[in-house]
């Protein structure tokens, strides 16, 4: 069996599976897609040290530096069953059972996409998820933020101070946000918010220069000029297939302590799955690290 078996191959993932190693102690990673969200991101300026960089070519320093050691990767797998046993058994799609004393949980997370034309296409290209990444791209520019939520109107303050003007599209009647958050909002000179409010599609050429919603009252159409379309309704964890034993949020993040430990004894979690206040690469590599360090004492006791 391994000592540590880390599932998902993330920045939280490759981050603990190094620190594993590093105690030379028998490390396994499983990753449906080694690199997670990282894969898909375009530009990155806050990995503090590194003034830019971009997402494959921090996904290749990933791998290269787990593959320094002797970490058992198997990529392309996905783990659809863990159960605490005398070890813990991780099964995955293809039927096969790795066993291990301690495993991480790292599968991170996915944003909730609004399944319009335009959105996919123009990925990287106008449409963003995270305003404390791709925020400052669109300095100057008119954007809109999708989504009248906690995370949709804090992007939206956190934007008003960059861009040149925010439009706040909310599908419901009312904003959802904190009252707190919602008069920040509507002391900003400019932000329009705009309730009721469908979104059709983001339109572009080789990038986004708007987007058209529905009146959902009147059920017209309207569309407005922009570059940027931030869209923030919701985050999802990827811990679908954990059983009930494994204690999570209502948002169906894994509940961690300090040490990065779940409900389940020896199972560890970090990243994007878990109940951390923020999901960033560095955070994320922060808490792999706290997670391996967590299992390694766990073995150490057990
Ligand atoms: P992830 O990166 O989501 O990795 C999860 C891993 O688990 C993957 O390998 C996945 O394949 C695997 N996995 C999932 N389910 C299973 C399963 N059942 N079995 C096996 N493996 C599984 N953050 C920044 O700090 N700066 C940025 O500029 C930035 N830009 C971003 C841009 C975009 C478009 C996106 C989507 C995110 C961005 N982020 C940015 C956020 C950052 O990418 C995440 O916070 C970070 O990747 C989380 O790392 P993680 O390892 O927890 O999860």
């Amino acid at each position: 069996p391994f000592d540590v078996l880390v599932v998902g191959g993330g920045p939280a993932g490759a981050s603990a599976a190094v620190y594993a190693a590093r105690k030379g102690i028998r490390t396994g990673l499983v990753a449906e897609r080694f690199g997670g969200q990282v894969n898909d991101t375009l530009s990155i300026e806050n990995i503090i040290g590194t003034t830019h960089t971009e997402g494959p070519r921090v996904v290749a320093g990933l791998e290269e530096h787990v593959k320094d050691y002797p970490v058992d990767i198997m990529n392309l797998q996905r783990a659809t069953r863990i159960e605490k046993k005398d070890l813990v058994e991780v099964e995955l799609e293809n039927g096969a059972v790795l066993k291990s004393k301690t495993v991480i949980l790292s599968t991170g997370a996915r944003w909730r996409n609004v399944g319009v034309p335009g959105e996919a296409e123009f990925k990287n290209k106008g449409v963003a998820y995270c305003p404390h990444c791709d925020g400052p791209l669109f300095a100057g520019k008119d954007v809109a933020v999708i989504g009248g939520g906690n995370s949709g109107i804090e992007a939206a303050i956190d934007l008003a101070g960059i861009v040149k003007s925010v439009t706040v599209i909310e599908f419901n009647a009312e904003l959802k946000a904190d009252e707190v958050l919602q008069k920040r909002l509507f002391s900003l000179p400019n932000v329009t918010v705009v309730t009721n409010a469908q979104t059709k599609e983001i339109t572009g050429t080789d990038k986004v220069n708007g987007l058209t919603y529905v009146e959902r009252e009147t059920g017209e159409e309207r569309h407005i000029d922009v570059q940027g379309v931030f869209i923030l309704i919701g985050l999802v964890p990827n811990t679908e297939w954990l059983g009930e034993e494994f204690e999570r949020t209502r948002f169906g993040e894994i509940v961690v302590n300090k040490h990065g430990a779940t409900s389940v004894p020896g199972v560890f979690a970090a990243g994007d799955c878990t109940d951390s206040a923020y999901k960033q690469i560095i955070i994320s590599m922060g808490s792999g690290a706290t997670a391996a360090l967590g299992a390694f004492d766990y073995l150490i006791r057990n």
